[in-house]
């Protein structure tokens, strides 16, 4: 049961903008592992000033898992807020007790069946697409060639060839991590995200949004053609019609740490998907970077074929493509930040 209502959420202005230019951002996928880079001073927003980090204390209280739907709710929100809870609950189950997901793996198997029976649950049309992926080097780690597989979700009855927007996340991790950043974090902001704008009650979304856990974003050998497999596969399966009704696209993708929120294209994309986004942040009060310079995640696909997207995510953490990305490295605060960005965006 999908709200179809289009809707223009009525937004607060927060007061203090907080979007601030330098991002320190590494890729999700890389080429290599000793190639993790430092953090990169980048090309600055030309619409964000400057700034100060805010407090790493939210003052908003938490929610429930039970959002209301109070449409005074929220901090400007006017509707049901995320929840917390219910994403740090989608990182225990893929990073806990599912663990390492790596394309074509068993487990990578069982997280698409959770994210499918999820997303139906919510009431959304869930196809998958199959593709294949090839042997090669995964972060140090051999892997076989195989198949892979996108859950996409769409709104009931969803004309794909007029305009909706995208939202994705890609659901594998390389061989060696459980992957509780990279990126159950930015598959359980998918999932909560797919929820609000799947209520019946309150605002829905301000276009029709397709959600997709992708796999195969990480790489299998080094270079552009091999990485991003599921996000690749995806685009070159829409037709020229299709493609021209995909209106923008968002791939989060390590959302969950740093306190304030990456916000980037890879240089090639119109820049109005990542400004909408760096200006919701600052109305709603939400501590935001942005650049120009991230090819590392599924956005990347969508750019390269003259979708305007953006990539959420990306802070640089100690555990990245390690066992060590376990449960806990993801914080609330962040993963709600980068919610109720997302929500936002989506609602407008
Ligand atoms: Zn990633």
């Amino acid at each position: 049961m999908l709200g179809r209502r289009s809707h223009r959420a009525s937004l607060v202005a927060a007061g203090v903008v907080t979007v601030a230019v330098l991002a320190a951002l590494t890729g999700c996928t890389g080429s290599g592992p000793a190639s993790e880079p430092a953090a990169t001073a980048t090309r600055s927003a030309p619409s964000a000033p400057a700034s100060t980090e805010p407090p790493s204390v939210d003052p908003r209280p938490e929610t429930t898992g039970t959002p209301s739907t109070d449409p005074s709710a929220g901090a400007g929100f006017g509707g049901p807020r995320v929840s917390p809870d219910a994403m740090l609950a989608t990182v225990r189950l893929l990073a806990g007790r599912i663990g390492p997901r790596e394309a074509t793996s068993a487990a990578f198997a069982r997280a698409a069946d959770v994210v499918q029976r999820r997303l139906q649950a919510y009431g959304y049309e869930v196809t998958r697409q199959r593709f294949a992926v090839p042997a090669g080097n995964s972060w140090g780690v051999p892997v076989e060639a195989g198949t892979s597989v996108n859950v996409v979700a769409s709104p009931p009855g969803l004309d794909p060839t007029r305009p909706h927007r995208i939202v994705g996340a890609h659901l594998d991790t390389v061989p060696q991590a459980p992957g509780a950043e990279d990126n159950a974090s930015g598959v359980a902001v998918l999932l909560e995200t797919a929820r609000l704008a799947a209520r019946p009650t309150g605002p829905g979304p301000a276009r029709p949004t397709t959600f997709i856990a992708f796999g195969a974003e990480e790489p299998r050998g080094e270079g552009d053609a091999l990485h991003h497999f599921g996000s690749t596969a995806h685009v070159r399966r829409l037709s020229a019609a299709q493609l021209g009704a995909v209106s923008g696209m968002v791939s989060l993708d390590r959302v969950g740490v740093g306190t304030s929120v990456p916000v980037c294209t890879g240089g090639l994309s119109p820049l109005r998907v990542r400004d909408d986004l760096l200006a919701i942040a600052g109305r709603e009060g939400i501590a935001a970077t942005g650049c120009t310079d991230n090819t590392a995640s599924d956005h990347w696909s969508y750019e390269k074929a003259g979708v305007a997207a953006a990539r959420i995510g990306g802070t640089s953490y100690a555990e990245y493509h390690s066992a060590a990305d376990r449960v806990g490295v993801p914080v609330r605060a962040q993963l709600r930040r980068v919610a109720e960005l997302a929500w936002v965006w989506v609602r407008r």
